[in-house]
């Protein structure tokens, strides 16, 4: 296969950096998590805080199965997937092969409040559309061979942290939609989300939460982050408004309080 077919097809990736910490957002925030950082976005926001992550191009595709050997490796069984906008690739065979190993011990799987536990294997249902498996349902039946030897018999769970604007793939354990204004999700991530993050740059960035909050899935957790360079101006604004709209849960960027990538 080409390059180029190698990418379509997620046997390379172009990865800026894989690293071992906590997760600093969101509802798993202080959770060990094995992170795989994708280059290349193209949604453009203004106060990103990743731009250096923005063109692919800076960073050469490596082989997906050199990426995933080093997430079984991790002590960690959650592995995060972030970017960039780790989407504009296709995550399929990433994910099957982080996954492939659960489907020889217990499911894992999140229970309604989000937390870990084990549970029995049971096979993906069809879609409710009938085209198949639903991506929130991992992975079963055949895999494709990789070259991964001496595997580990953990289970492995996956995250994914995205802002919706590229088609799904992958299989997901959990995701983290960060919706941005200037580029909208797509419909059905508001169906299949486990957690709507949004981050307050501006008074304004309030009524875009709520409008994503009220498409989103009932049973969503719901975060308001502030942007980090105007965190000082926008936490108070955001602490009152939760205060009065406690639907709402607060998120900081943790990792960046206490020095840890
Ligand atoms: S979607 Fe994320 S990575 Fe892309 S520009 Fe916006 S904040 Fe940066």
């Amino acid at each position: 296969m080409t390059q180029q077919e190698l990418l379509e097809s997620g046997m390379l990736l172009p990865v800026m950096e894989e690293f071992y910490s906590l997760q600093g957002e969101g509802y798993h925030t202080g959770e060990a998590a094995w992170f795989i950082r994708i280059g290349g976005c193209d949604v453009g926001c203004t106060w990103c805080d990743v731009k250096e992550s923005w063109d692919a191009d800076l960073f050469p595709p490596v082989e997906t199965d050199k990426v995933v050997a080093k997430a079984l490796k991790c002590p960690a069984n959650a592995v995060v997937v972030t970017g960039g906008e780790p989407l504009l690739y296709n995550l399929d065979y990433l994910c099957e092969q982080l996954q492939v190993q659960n489907s020889a011990t217990p499911q894992s799987s999140f229970s309604a409040r989000g937390r870990f536990k084990v549970q029995e294997i049971t096979p993906p249902q069809p879609s409710p559309e009938g085209e198949g498996v639903s991506p929130l349902q991992g992975v079963w039946g055949h895999h494709r061979t990789s070259n991964i030897v001496n595997r580990t018999s953990k289970i492995v769970t996956t995250f994914l942290e995205t802002s919706g604007s590229q088609p799904l793939s992958g299989s997901w354990n959990w995701i983290c939609l960060s919706p941005k204004r200037d580029w909208p999700p797509r419909e059905e991530f508001y169906t299949i989300s486990h957690e709507l993050k949004v981050i307050i740059h501006e008074e304004e960035d309030f009524g875009w939460a709520e409008e994503q909050a009220d498409r989103m899935n009932p049973h969503a957790h719901l975060f308001l982050q502030p942007e980090w360079s105007l965190r000082e101006i926008m936490l108070p604004n955001i602490i009152r408004y939760i205060e009065s709209n406690p639907a709402w849960k607060l998120s900081l960027q943790m990792h960046k309080y206490i020095g840890i990538p």
